[in-house]
């Protein structure tokens, strides 16, 4: 398939390629970096709480997304973690894993320092906190407590004669 020119009123479709050469889900947004975030958050296992200063040492991946109808790859590196612990000084869950340091466990919110953190619901519980309160970004919920970043490395191109598939939509 020929490369299209861009069309700025088409969105773009982008998938998630493994090393393997096989590819899955199909993500549609204007820019990769939020195609790279939905494919961290539906793809990668978190693995605890990560401080954004270490992150890149402790749980990162590397991503390729594929941009559909290309062979454009675009990298990033991508990690994950979870919102369901909370500061027991004051129930917000902005809560860092330090591996570095002692205690193992920081407040991005009101900066106690602690060897275990509260569990979320018994946080928001015991502070009597809102929704607005509790230190969660907008676009989580509590079903869906798994929060990513992500950071481009730069772009590759999938070799010609390597297979490319077209999975199906599925967000
Ligand atoms: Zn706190």
């Amino acid at each position: 398939m020929a490369e299209s020119e861009s069309d700025p009123n088409e969105k773009r479709k982008f998938t998630l390629r493994f090393e393997d050469g096989s590819e899955r889900h199909k993500f549609t947004s204007e820019w990769p970096g939020h195609a790279a975030l939905k494919a961290a958050r539906k793809e990668i296992d978190p693995n605890g709480f990560t401080d954004p200063e270490t992150a890149e040492e402790e749980n990162s991946t590397r991503l390729y997304l594929r941009e559909i109808g290309t062979r454009k790859l675009f990298v990033y590196k991508a990690w994950t973690w979870k919102h369901n612990h909370a500061c027991p000084e004051c129930g917000n869950r902005r809560v860092y894993r330090r591996k570095r340091k002692d205690p193992d466990y920081r407040c991005a919110n009101c900066k106690a320092e602690f060897d275990t953190p509260m569990d979320a619901s018994e946080a928001s519980e015991k502070f009597d906190l809102d929704d607005d309160e509790n230190g969660l970004p907008d676009y989580l919920d509590e079903d869906d407590l798994t929060e990513a970043d992500v950071t481009r490395l730069g772009r590759s191109r999938v070799p010609d004669g390597e297979r490319l598939t077209t999975p199906e939509e599925d967000s």
